[in-house]
C-alpha cells in the first residue's frame, strides 16, 4: 500500500485516534478503479468510545445559548468555504463526480445547506405558545440527544450538512458514520470541525461499514436516534435494529421519480428532463427517471431524449468540463449492466445507449447514457431505482392515466410536471404521491425540506424543518407568561 494516503483515524472525542483493532479498507478512485487511501473500519469498541463522548458532551451542549451554536455554524461555514478544493478533490477521487460537479454542485451544496440552516436557526423559536385559546400552553423544542448520523456517497457533503449542522444546532451531540465507499470527504469534513473547535465529544466521526459501525449505532442503546440515507434495504435494516431501543428514526431513501411531460410543456422540457436524470451519473435518489409523456408528442420527445444521451460526454472525472464520470463502484456498474439487460429482455424500446463501456473507454466504471422508450411501468427498469445514467420513457393518453403510473410505485420522492396550464400544474401538484413536486424546471425555494413518502423514507431534511426534525417538541401547560 506504498503511496496510499493513510486516512485510518476516527475523530472521538475531540481527537484523532487510531482505530482499537486494525481493520483496513481501500477507497477505490472509480475513474481509474485503483486504491487512493485507506481508511480502517471502526469495530464495536470505537463505536462505544464515540458514543460514550457525545453522551458526555451532551449535558453542556445541549445548555449552551442558541447564539453560541449559531456562532459555531458560521464558523464551519467560513472553514468549509476556504478547503471547498480539497472538498471537491476528495468528493471527485472517491465517487467520481468530474471535477466542476464535484467543486460546484457537490461541495457547493454543503455551502447552500449550511447557510440555510443559519437562516432558519436565526428566527427559530425554542419555546412557543400552542395559540390564543390556550394562552399558557406552551410548545418547546428540545434536542433528541445522542443522534447517529449515516450518510451515502452519492451526494456525499450534501447529506452530511443535511444531518451534521442541524444537529449540532439545536442542541444535540453526534457521531457521523460516512459511507466506506466515499469516506475522503467526510475526513475533510471532520478536519473543517476540528478547526471550529467544538468543545469535545460534541462531534465525532467513525468509519465503517452497515454491517459493523451501522448497525452498532442503530442499537445502540445510549443513541437517541439515527438520521439515515441510502437505500431502502438498509433503511428497512436500520428500523428494525433500531426498535428494541425505541429511537427515534428518520429515513432519506430511494426514489423512482416521474416526469409528466405534457404536449402544451415548454420546448426545453425534454431536454431538461434528460439532462437530470444522467446528472451525477444517474447517482441520485430524486432523478425524473421515468419520463411519462403525452401520445401526441411522444415520438419528438423519444428522439430528442436519445439525442441529449448520445451527446452526453462520458469521462475521467479527473478533466474539467460538463461530461458526466463513472459510477461509484464495480458493484454499481454491475447492477446498473443487468438492470439495462433486463430492460432489453423484457421488451422495452432501446434507442441510446446500452450494456458495456462507453466506445474509447477500456477502465474505470463508466456507463453508456442509455435511454428506453415504449417502457411498460411494470418492467424491472420502471419500478427499480437503477442509480446510473439510464432513462424510462413512457406514454400516456390522459391525465389521469399519467398520475396513476406516477404513483404507481413504492417510492414517493420527487415527482416532476411540465406544462404550460397553470391550473393543471396545481391539480396535479396535489394528486401526486411525493414529498417533493418540482415543476417546470423551478428549483424548490431555499429552506424547503427535502423528503419523500413511502418507500422513499419520511425525512424532512433543510431549512426549519430539518431543524426541528432533530428536536423533539413537548407540550407544557401552567406557563406563567408574564415571569
Ligand atoms: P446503502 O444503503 O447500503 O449504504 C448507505 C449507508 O448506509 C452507508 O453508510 C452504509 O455503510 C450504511 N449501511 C448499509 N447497510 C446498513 C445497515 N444494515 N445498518 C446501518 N447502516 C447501513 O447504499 P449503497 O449500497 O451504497 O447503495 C445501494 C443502493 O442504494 C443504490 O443502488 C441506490 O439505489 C440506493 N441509494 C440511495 C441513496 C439515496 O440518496 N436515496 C443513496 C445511496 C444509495
Amino acid at each position: 500500500m506504498a503511496g496510499l494516503l493513510d486516512k485510518r483515524k476516527f475523530y472521538i472525542d475531540g481527537a484523532w485516534v487510531d482505530p482499537i483493532k486494525p481493520h483496513d479498507l481501500e477507497v477505490i478512485d472509480p475513474s481509474t478503479e485503483e486504491p487512493v487511501a485507506v481508511i480502517s473500519l471502526g469495530d464495536q469498541a470505537d463505536t462505544d468510545a464515540a458514543v460514550a463522548a457525545a453522551k458526555a458532551a451532551f449535558p453542556a451542549w445541549s445548555a449552551t445559548p442558541a447564539a453560541e451554536r449559531l456562532a459555531y455554524a458560521e464558523k464551519i461555514l467560513e472553514i468549509y468555504k476556504r478547503r471547498a478544493p480539497d472538498m471537491g478533490a476528495a468528493i471527485s477521487a472517491e465517487m467520481g463526480a468530474p471535477q466542476d460537479l464535484a467543486l460546484g454542485d457537490q461541495t457547493g451544496a454543503g455551502v447552500y445547506h449550511i447557510s440555510n440552516f443559519i437562516t432558519a436557526f436565526r428566527d427559530f423559536e425554542f419555546i412557543r405558545p400552542l395559540g390564543d385559546h390556550a394562552p399558557s400552553t406552551m410548545i418547546a423544542w428540545e434536542p433528541v440527544g445522542v443522534v447517529g448520523l449515516i450518510t451515502p456517497w452519492n451526494w456525499p457533503m450534501n447529506q452530511v450538512t443535511l444531518k451534521v449542522i442541524p444537529a449540532i444546532l439545536a442542541g444535540n451531540t453526534c457521531v457521523l458514520k460516512p459511507s466506506e465507499i466515499a469516506p475522503l470527504s467526510s475526513i475533510v469534513w471532520t478536519e473543517i470541525m476540528d478547526e471550529a473547535g467544538l468543545p469535545k465529544g460534541v462531534y465525532n466521526m467513525v468509519n465503517g461499514d452497515g454491517a459493523g459501525v451501522g448497525t452498532q449505532l442503530s442499537v445502540h442503546p445510549d443513541v437517541d436516534m439515527i438520521s439515515f440515507t441510502g437505500s431502502t434495504r438498509a433503511g428497512t435494516a436500520i428500523t428494525k435494529a433500531a426498535a428494541d431501543t425505541q429511537k427515534k428514526v428518520v429515513l432519506e431513501l430511494g426514489g423512482k421519480g416521474a416526469n409528466l411531460v405534457f404536449a402544451d410543456a415548454d420546448d426545453q422540457a425534454v431536454i431538461r428532463g434528460a439532462r437530470h436524470c444522467f446528472n451525477n451519473s444517474g447517482q441520485s435518489c430524486n432523478a425524473p427517471t421515468r419520463m411519462l409523456v403525452e401520445r401526441s408528442v411522444y415520438d419528438r420527445a423519444v428522439e430528442t431524449a436519445a439525442k441529449v444521451a448520445d451527446e452526453t460526454a462520458v469521462a475521467t472525472a479527473h478533466q474539467p468540463g460538463r461530461h458526466i464520470g463513472p459510477v461509484v463502484s464495480k458493484q454499481q456498474w454491475d447492477k446498473i449492466q443487468d438492470l439495462i439487460q433486463q430492460g432489453i429482455d423484457e421488451g422495452a424500446r432501446l434507442v441510446a445507449g446500452g450494456t458495456g463501456l462507453p466506445e474509447g473507454v477500456n477502465r474505470g466504471y463508466f456507463v453508456r447514457p442509455t435511454v428506453f422508450a415504449d417502457v411498460n411501468n411494470d418492467m424491472t427498469i420502471a419500478r427499480q431505482e437503477i442509480f446510473g445514467p439510464v432513462l424510462s420513457i413512457i406514454p400516456f393518453d390522459t391525465e389521469e392515466e399519467a398520475v396513476e403510473i406516477a404513483n404507481d410505485t413504492v417510492y414517493g420522492l420527487t415527482n416532476y410536471v411540465q406544462s404550460q396550464d397553470g391550473a393543471r400544474r396545481n391539480r396535479l401538484a396535489r394528486q401526486l404521491r411525493a414529498g417533493m413536486i418540482e415543476m417546470n424546471g423551478e428549483s424548490r425555494g431555499a429552506g424547503s425540506a427535502f423528503g419523500g413518502v413511502k418507500a422513499s423514507g419520511r425525512a424532512r431534511e433543510g431549512g426549519l424543518w430539518g431543524i426541528e426534525e432533530f428536536m423533539d417538541s413537548k407540550f407544557i401547560s401552567g406557563w406563567d407568561r408574564n415571569a
